[in-house]
């Protein structure tokens, strides 16, 4: 038996509400980045979480914190989900700071299937989504000032 954690990214998952849909399909198909595990052994799933927010100063504990949570059910691999390999700037810092905390731990970069094509989507999509341009979301400064819309 094989035991997979998966890392995913904060902002997809927190603010976007991403519940790794295609994480978890490409799992249970076994492909794309889960494609190369022995046919003949079985695969858990053992658990899912996000990374804990973009780090600060204080990116090995905060990235520690999340991992421990499933290295502590004795996981074999990690995978780094398609958002965090494709949308992470500190995803090698992130390896470098795993691979020293849980050098047993096996990292694979990428959960499901990147072409170039759904790679520059995502890119292009994320930038509209974290940082609306086309439909602007209302916030606290609208309370303050007193303009905010209602129904
Ligand atoms: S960009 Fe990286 S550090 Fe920031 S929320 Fe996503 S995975 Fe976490």
């Amino acid at each position: 038996m094989i035991k997979i954690g998966l890392l995913t990214c904060g902002n997809a998952t927190q603010d976007l509400n991403c519940a790794s849909i295609g994480c978890l399909k490409a799992f249970n198909n076994r492909g794309a980045y889960f494609k190369d595990y022995p046919e003949d052994e079985p695969i858990e799933l053992t658990g899912i979480i996000s990374c804990a927010g973009c780090p600060t100063l204080n990116a090995p504990a905060k990235i520690l914190k999340r991992v421990k949570s499933l290295a502590g059910y004795k996981i074999d691999v990690l995978h780094f989900s398609f958002c965090l390999k494709h949308g992470c700037p500190f995803k090698n810092k992130y390896e470098k700071i795993i691979k020293e905390a849980f050098p047993e731990l096996k990292i694979v970069h990428g959960s499901h299937a990147d072409t170039d094509e759904s790679v520059e989507r995502f890119k292009q999509n994320m930038a509209e989504l974290l940082a609306p341009t086309i439909c602007i979301p209302q916030d606290m400064n609208d309370h303050i000032k007193q303009r905010v819309k209602l129904r």
